[in-house]
């Protein structure tokens, strides 16, 4: 049996750990505490009702509906037309890497950020270009300048695991830079300040990735969708595969958008948690990073994160430890519910005391 050399060398992209057990306490994987809408269950029971014998409808064209309604009130210019949806958003960003990008090619993004774009670099055959963030989290210039080969470019707004933002000038003003297109994945947006949903009208090259795994408490449905100029969508839509979108995730994931109630008590809950955590964390000397996301990046003077990491675990808390080759290491920690978080403060405070 022989692979193509570039998926032989690869290592394969390896999610945060999923222990089926239950009885750990989970900040690993940025997931939301909280159980979804209940309006989702209701849309997905109604589903199953009338029957699972028939294709779904191949563009999820209910959400995209709903969802252009929803986001015109943030950018008018945007219409179905404009929106992909995907088994995630994971499925969107493997479409767009697939349309742009061929073996040889460049795929830039920075460093440390979601380890997807290398995985999804390697399998093209491409090669990865890492920019190194600047220590105040901004980007240096040589994230926008240009390369031979470069196709494609990443950036994840907020940034994972960081859980910093740049602001949407400096993130326009990076895609008309550019010489290719520009992902802007927005997975954590709805933790964040601001968005950079109005690029897209503003600029071809900036594509826009939504999940609804993070603040819709979906991560088990497998919903997202790309937002961009139809012209971009009609490309990336061909690229697809026919059914990416079964029909039960499309229910649940429309009636998840419509419940706006739901959506703005879970986000402020979510917001008030990350700041307790954020400044429990800095009490116990954790140097931590000022976050726009569901989660917290932080590192502690005196013990190295690997230890913290397994000391938890021990424990039965689960947090994410990352070490990336040529930049560093450090821990993230998601914004739990308010009794998670405690008994993580707990433990750390034993650990550390
Ligand atoms: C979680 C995450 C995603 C993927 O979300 P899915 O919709 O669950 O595939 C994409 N980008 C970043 C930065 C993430 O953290």
């Amino acid at each position: 049996m022989q692979v193509k050399p570039n998926i032989a060398a690869m290592r394969g992209y390896v999610p945060g750990e999923q222990p089926q057990s239950g009885t750990c306490i989970k900040l690993n994987t940025n997931e939301n505490p909280y159980p979804c809408s209940p309006k989702v269950k209701a849309a997905i029971g109604r589903v199953c009702q009338t029957g699972l014998q028939k294709y779904p409808e191949p563009t999820a064209k209910d959400f995209r509906l709903r969802a252009a309604e929803l986001l015109s009130s943030e950018c008018p210019n945007i219409t179905p037309d404009w929106i992909l949806c995907g088994n995630g958003s994971d499925d969107l960003l493997t479409i767009i890497t697939r349309a742009f990008v061929d073996a040889g090619d460049t795929v830039r993004f920075p460093l440390p950020s979601y380890v997807l774009y290398d995985t999804l670099a390697e399998i093209q055959g491409a090669v990865c270009d890492r920019v190194a963030f600047n220590a105040d989290w901004t980007l240096p210039l040589e994230f926008s300048s240009d390369r031979e080969g470069l196709k494609l470019a990443f950036l994840a707004n907020p940034n994972s695991p960081s859980g910093t933002i740049l602001p949407p000038v400096e993130v326009l003003r990076i895609a008309t830079a550019l010489p290719c297109p520009l992902v802007v994945d927005e997975a954590y947006v709805d933790f964040a300040d601001e968005s950079c949903l109005s690029l897209p009208s503003q600029n071809e090259n900036v594509i826009v990735t939504r999940t609804m795994s993070k603040s819709y408490s979906l991560a088990g449905l497998r919903f997202g969708y790309a937002i961009a100029q139809p012209q971009v969508i009609e490309q990336l839509a061909k690229v697809k595969d026919s059914y990416n979108c079964d029909a039960i995730s499309i229910a649940g994931a429309t009636a998840a958008i419509d419940d706006r109630a739901w959506f703005d008590e879970m986000r402020s809950t979510i917001l008030a948690t990350r700041k307790r955590m954020l400044a429990a964390l800095r009490e116990l000397g954790f140097e931590c990073v000022d976050s726009q996301a569901n989660f917290v990046w932080c590192n502690h003077p005196e013990k190295p994160p690997g230890e913290l990491y397994e000391q938890l675990k021990a424990a039965g808390i689960l947090v994410r430890y990352m070490k990336y080759p040529d930049w560093g290491e450090g821990i993230r920690i998601t914004a739990g519910t308010d009794e998670q978080v405690d008994s993580l403060l707990n433990q750390l405070e034993s650990i550390l005391g």
